[in-house]
């Protein structure tokens, strides 16, 4: 089952991606952890990305589907993913179809997770990402049972380079000229589900799963 769930920075698609993964059996394919485990790395995609990542831009798209491509070659998928953070634009979608179907695979589901600017804002100033097994906390909402320690692994948390007040605004613009003919084109292949992503996680992630084995 091959799921790709889109929505705003902030409304949750990498904890849903996260225990939906978990839930389902699928590996989570994030392009923003890809993008940002290559700027810690230091690799030659990692040194081109980092400012624009800083700046809430997009990082160009042959960088992008080359990584993917990539990606998609190690058999873990043979069975489905959910893919988190791409397509965002519309070029990107066709290319994901493109590479999908190289690969004979196709999209089965997309689930877009609507937020309201406010619950976005407020989520996004509140993010913590462990720095070893990136699980994702939040100072009120989801805090860490230590303080700024990860639960899971012990690592220690940080607060992401770009989920600062100006970039935020950035990726939310960015995101806002993009998203309506990603819906119209998933609207219109009959894949796309819309849910309210403001509601708490738990409720957000039994609708996606109740989705998921609906659709197949
Ligand atoms: P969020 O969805 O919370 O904004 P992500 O972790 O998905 O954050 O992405 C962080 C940054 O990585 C983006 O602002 C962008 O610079 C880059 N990025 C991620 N996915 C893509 C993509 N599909 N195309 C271009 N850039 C991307
Ligand atoms: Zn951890």
């Amino acid at each position: 089952m091959y799921i790709v769930l889109l929505g705003p920075p902030g409304a949750g698609k990498g904890t849903q991606s996260k225990n939906l993964a978990v839930k389902l059996g699928l590996p989570h394919i994030s392009t923003g952890d890809i993008l940002r485990q290559n700027v810690k790395d230091g690799t030659e995609l990692g040194k081109q990305a980092k400012g624009i990542m800083d700046k809430g831009l997009l990082v160009p798209d042959e960088l992008v589907a080359k990584m993917l491509d990539e990606r998609f070659n190690n058999p873990d998928i043979k069975k489905g993913f959910i893919l988190d953070g791409y397509p965002r634009t519309l070029p990107q979608a066709g290319t994901l179809d493109q590479i999908m179907a190289s690969k004979g695979l196709s999209v089965d589901l997309v689930v877009y997770l609507d937020s309201s600017d406010k619950v976005i804002i407020e989520r996004l100033g509140g993010r913590l990402v462990c720095s070893k097994c990136g699980a994702l906390y939040h100072v009120t909402n989801m805090p860490p049972k230590a303080k700024d320690l990860c639960d899971k692994c012990q690592g220690a948390l940080y607060q992401r380079s770009d989920d600062n007040e100006v970039t935020v605004s950035k990726r939310l613009e960015v995101y806002k000229k993009e998203v309506a003919s990603l819906i119209e084109y998933y609207t219109k292949a009959k894949k796309l589900y819309r849910l309210n992503a403001d509601l708490e996680a738990g409720v957000v992630l039994n609708q996606i799963t109740d989705l998921a084995h609906k659709v197949k």
